[in-house]
C-alpha cells in the first residue's frame, strides 16, 4: 500500500462501527462485564475487549494503531501531550543508577525532564553534540540505557546521523529514542533507521489545527510492552475527543505537509536573499550543513525552519514582530497557520555553543498564499530597518 493510501485507511474499520467512516468517540470510565468469566478474561488481557477507560477504548486504539502503522512501528501509546510522551518514554526505560545520553539540540522542556526530575531518582543525563554521529561510542557508559535523538534539532535544525548513532547504541544495548515531530510520521521512517521508540508531539502536524494537545510514542515489538505497562502504571490517559481529533487530523496530513513543505522552501529562499539575514537553517536547502544526511534519510521537509538575522535592538525586534498581519507570534506549530518567534538556543546549550552572531528566529510556514506571507515579512523587515 502506498503512503497516501495508508494514511487514509490506517486504524479505521467502518465495518466495526455500523459503516461510519470515522471511529466513534467512546466516553468511558466503567465497563460492565457480562459474567464472572468475562470479568476474569478481560482483566487478564486474554481477549481484546475494553476493561476500564484508562486501559484503552476503541477510540484510543484506532488512533494509536493508525500512528504506529504510518510511522512503521509495532504499536503506539498516546499521551496527553508531546512532552508527556517524552517523559513517559524516558521513565519507562530507566531506573536509579542509569544514564541517558541526550542531544544538546533537543526540545528544551525535554532537558528539564532529565535535569529537574529524573535526577531526583538517581538517573544522570549527559548532553552530546548533535553532530556526533558514530562517535557517540566515546560517551556511552556501562549504565547508559537510553540514547535520545531529535532531528532536525529544535530551534537550530542540525540533522543527526541517526543510523550511525543507533548502530553504536545497539552494540551497547541502549534503547534509541527519537523525537520525530518535525518530519511527522510521513517524512522520516525511524524504524528503518534503527530507532526503537519514536515520539511525536501530535499536537503539531498530526492534530494539525492548533486545537488539541496530544503525544504518541511508537515502539518496536521488543520495546512495546515495557512502554505500555509503564504508561498504565503511571495512570496515563487521554480524553476521547482528543484521540478523535488526532485520528481525524492524520487523514489529511499528507496533503497538508506537502503544502507546508512547498511554502516553507519558497519562504526560506526569500528570507535567505535578504540583506538583514546571516543564515537560514533549513535542511532542504542545498547549502545547509545537514542537507546531505537529510537527503539520504528524509522523505521531505516540513514547514518549520530557523534563520539568524543581524543583531537588532529590542525596539527593532518589536517593530519586526508587533504588526505582522499573517504570521502570528506564538509557541507550538504544525497547525494550518503561519507563526513567528524570536528564539534563544544559546541559553539552553551545555555540550555545544550556539553563537550565530545575531538574533535567531523561528518560522512556521502555514497554508496561506506565499505571496501574502512574503509581503508580511517584507513589511516586517522594513519596519525593523526604520527603527535600528
Ligand atoms: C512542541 C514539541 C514537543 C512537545 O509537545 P507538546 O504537545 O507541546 O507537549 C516536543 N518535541 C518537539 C520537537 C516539539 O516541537
Amino acid at each position: 500500500m502506498k503512503e497516501d493510501t495508508k494514511i487514509v485507511k490506517a486504524g479505521r474499520n467502518p465495518d466495526e462501527y455500523g459503516g461510519a467512516v470515522n471511529p466513534p468517540v467512546y466516553h468511558v470510565s466503567t465497563v460492565l462485564f457480562d459474567s464472572l468469566e468475562d470479568f476474569e478474561a478481560r482483566r487478564t488481557g486474554k481477549i481484546d475487549k475494553m476493561v476500564y477507560g484508562r486501559w484503552g477504548t476503541p477510540t484510543s486504539q484506532a488512533f494509536e494503531r493508525a500512528v504506529a502503522e504510518v510511522e512503521g512501528g509495532f504499536d503506539a501509546v498516546a499521551y496527553p501531550s508531546g512532552l508527556a510522551a517524552i517523559a513517559g518514554a524516558l521513565m519507562a526505560f530507566v531506573k536509579s543508577g542509569d544514564h541517558i545520553l541526550m542531544t544538546d539540540s533537543t526540545y528544551s522542556p525535554s532537558r528539564r525532564v532529565c535535569d529537574n526530575f529524573l535526577t531526583r531518582w538517581g538517573v544522570e543525563t549527559t548532553y552530546y553534540d548533535p553532530l556526533i554521529g558514530g562517535n557517540i561510542g566515546s560517551l556511552i557508559q556501562p549504565n547508559t540505557r537510553i540514547v535520545f535523538t531529535e532531528a532536525p534539532g529544535s530551534l537550530t535544525f542540525e540533522v543527526q546521523d541517526i543510523p550511525a548513532i543507533a548502530a553504536v547504541a545497539h552494540e551497547h544495548d541502549a534503547v534509541v529514542m527519537m523525537d520525530n515531530t518535525w518530519a511527522s510520521p510521513l517524512f522520516y521512517k525511524p524504524f528503518e533507521r534503527g530507532v526503537d521508540i519514536s515520539i511525536q508531539a501530535a499536537t503539531k502536524y498530526i492534530v494539525g489545527h492548533s486545537d488539541a494537545m496530544l503525544g504518541t510514542a511508537t515502539a518496536t515489538e521488543a520495546t512495546f510492552d515495557q512502554l505500555r505497562d509503564s504508561a498504565r502504571s503511571l495512570g496515563n490517559s487521554v480524553a476521547p475527543d482528543d484521540h478523535y481529533l488526532g485520528q481525524r487530523g492524520l487523514r489529511t496530513l499528507a496533503v497538508r505537509l506537502r503544502q507546508h513543505e512547498k511554502n516553507a522552501i519558497t519562504i526560506a529562499n526569500w528570507v535567505k536573499a535578504r540583506p538583514e539575514v546571516i543564515r537560514v537553517m533549513h535542511p532542504a536547502l542545498p547549502d545547509d550543513p545537514g542537507h546531505e544526511i537529510w537527503k539520504r534519510d528524509f522523505l521531505g521537509s516540513s514547514g518549520l525552519f530557523g534563520f539568524v538575522m543581524k543583531s537588532v535592538s529590542h525596539e527593532g525586534l518589536g517593530a519586526f514582530l508587533n504588526e505582522m498581519e499573517h504570521f502570528g507570534m506564538g509557541a507550538s506549530w504544525g497547525g494550518y497557520e503561519s507563526l513567528v518567534l524570536p528564539t534563544q538556543p544559546e541559553t539552553s546549550r551545555t555540550a555545544t555553543e550556539w553563537k550565530p552572531g545575531g538574533q535567531t528566529m523561528r518560522l512556521h510556514v502555514g497554508l496561506e498564499d506565499v505571496d501574502d506571507l512574503i509581503e508580511d515579512l517584507d513589511a516586517a523587515f522594513a519596519r525593523m530597518n526604520a527603527v535600528s
